[in-house]
């Protein structure tokens, strides 16, 4: 009888080892992908600004406000402007 009930509780443990084991991998698992989500969403965000600096500097403003002479990259933000600043 006491064979037995140390035999049961040694298989018990040894499940449960068993389950910790298991769950380990698993959350080694989504460790790994959270870290290769967070590599992706840097590069992603390094790409954004990367492109939102070259607009900043590189755009050739082409649009001349014919009233004041301000430049504008688009002639939409030029006719806001004009519609905003000379026309009432
Ligand atoms: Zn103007």
């Amino acid at each position: 009888m006491n064979y037995i009930t140390t035999q049961i509780q040694q298989k018990k443990f040894y499940f449960e080892a068993l389950k910790f084991y298991y769950l380990n991998i698993i959350l080694y698992r989504q460790v790994d992908q959270l870290k290769i989500d967070i590599e992706n969403m840097k590069t992603k965000y390094e790409e954004l600004n990367k492109k939102k600096r070259r607009k900043n500097s590189e755009i050739k403003k082409l649009y001349v406000c014919q009233h004041c002479l301000k430049t504008y990259g688009t002639y939409g933000a030029k006719y806001k402007h004009i519609k905003i600043k000379h026309q009432e």
